[in-house]
């Protein structure tokens, strides 16, 4: 099956990253540090951008806040850890950005919200006086609507004009169109103001998932800018992933996306670092991007009683992350590798051949030996205790022989 078309969007420079046009998905994340906290939040941006966060956003929403984004710039920089920063600002951003003027410089895009810029006379003036700034220090915008914070007077407009129809629309189908208008009048307002047409990207995030769908498929169609897709306040666990990847992935089939967020909830002691890891497989597994060897395991059954392939599954999911840093630098194209790890005869020899690289373990009651495939031939047979280990072992010389050695930079 061809991989979907992306929709044609007019790239954007954020920092070192191109978002939209031909450049590849982006996969972005939020700190949720306290900002003004300079240690917690320089700990957490790296964590984020080693776990594969292209762009970082940060809230700005205070003072000490503002005067802490220079600052974690530095600390970054010193540190080599180049991801670009993005301010997410709300009601005071125009006042934050004016009295630290450093805070500005130092990110890569501000993020604006429409609908959170300021209340009645104040909203257009506010909103004028971040766009002015973004200009002055040439940076690109987010205009970012949340539905939970949509632009009342917008709304009313809207719910005005409806009321005015022969034949009025649901309300949901306004509330989703004024969600859509809000942010093409925000970006419409902001290039009157002198912003760029290509230093603007849109969003418009919801939480429910055929909204979502239904939205950015509508905005795709009214607009060229690049779309950073999200599902709002998408929950915890197993409910946030699930549900981000429904709303996302039909979007990104249809090509629509140019980079993306998954709003996971951190469960209490939670790593901040798994929304990048989830958004990372769902382009990973949609073919649309590869950022580490993907391992294909086969769910287990009733041949597969005790914990032994669980395990294995698992360790070597571990060692190709671990192993990736240094696997990056040193080999081209290792992101692409699929391992697999299956748990008996059944089904174990025929996806290991799909595979790069595979293993069929033994199932229960089965001769305790796992034949290891490379590029559908079977090469070795592992037996015996130390089965992981030279498994490993086996992974790592068909790296080295598969896949060229990068220049030394
Ligand atoms: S490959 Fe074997 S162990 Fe795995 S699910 Fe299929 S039958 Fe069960």
């Amino acid at each position: 099956m061809p991989l979907p078309v992306r929709r044609r969007s007019v790239p954007v420079i954020v920092g070192s990253v191109t978002v939209g046009g031909a450049a590849p998905i982006v996969v972005q994340s939020m700190t949720n540090t306290d900002t003004a906290d300079i240690a917690g939040t320089v700990a957490q941006v790296t964590s984020l951008a080693r776990a594969g966060s292209e762009l970082v956003r940060v809230t700005v929403n205070e003072k000490e806040a503002a005067a802490a984004v220079p600052r974690i710039r530095d600390a970054l920089d010193r540190a080599g850890i180049a991801v670009p920063l993005v301010g997410d600002f709300h009601f005071n951003g125009h006042k934050l950005l004016k009295d630290e003027p450093a805070c500005a410089e130092a990110l890569s895009k501000l993020r604006i919200n429409p609908g959170n810029v300021g209340r009645g006379s104040k909203r257009d003036p506010q909103f004028a006086e971040m766009i002015e700034i973004a200009c002055r220090f040439e940076k690109p915008v987010r205009i970012g609507v949340n539905w939970g914070s949509l632009d009342q007077d917008l709304l009313t407009r809207l719910m005005d004009e409806n009321s005015a129809r022969s034949q009025p629309w649901d309300v949901m189908d306004v509330v989703r169109e004024a969600t859509v208008v809000s942010a093409l009048e925000g970006a419409s307002r902001a290039e009157s103001i002198g912003m760029p047409h290509d230093r603007i990207i849109l969003s418009a995030k919801v939480s429910g998932v055929q909204d979502l769908v239904s939205i950015y498929t509508n905005l795709a169609q009214r607009c060229d800018y690049p779309l950073h897709l999200g599902l709002t306040e998408a929950g915890m666990g197993t409910k946030g992933v699930v549900a981000s990847a429904a709303a996302m992935g039909v979007l990104l089939q249809q090509g629509i996306g140019d980079t993306v967020r998954v709003s996971l909830t951190p469960e209490p002691g939670g790593d901040r670092t798994r929304e990048v890891l989830v958004a990372q497989e769902l382009l990973q597994t949609m073919g649309l991007r590869a950022f580490t060897p993907m391992v294909i395991a086969c769910p287990g059954c009733g041949r597969t009683t005790s914990t032994y392939f669980q395990e294995l599954a698992q360790r070597i999911q571990s060692h190709l992350r671990e192993r990736m840093p240094v696997w990056r630098q040193a080999h081209e194209g290792v992101e692409a590798m699929t391992v697999a790890v299956m748990g008996c005869v059944v089904n174990g020899p025929g996806e290991s051949k799909h595979a790069n690289i595979g293993i069929s373990l033994p199932g229960t009651g089965e001769r305790p030996v796992a034949p290891v495939y490379e590029d559908g031939e079977k090469t070795v047979t592992l037996k015996g205790e130390r089965i992981a280990e030279e498994f490993q072992d086996v992974v790592e010389a068909y790296v080295a022989r598969h896949f060229a050695r990068r220049e030394a930079p």
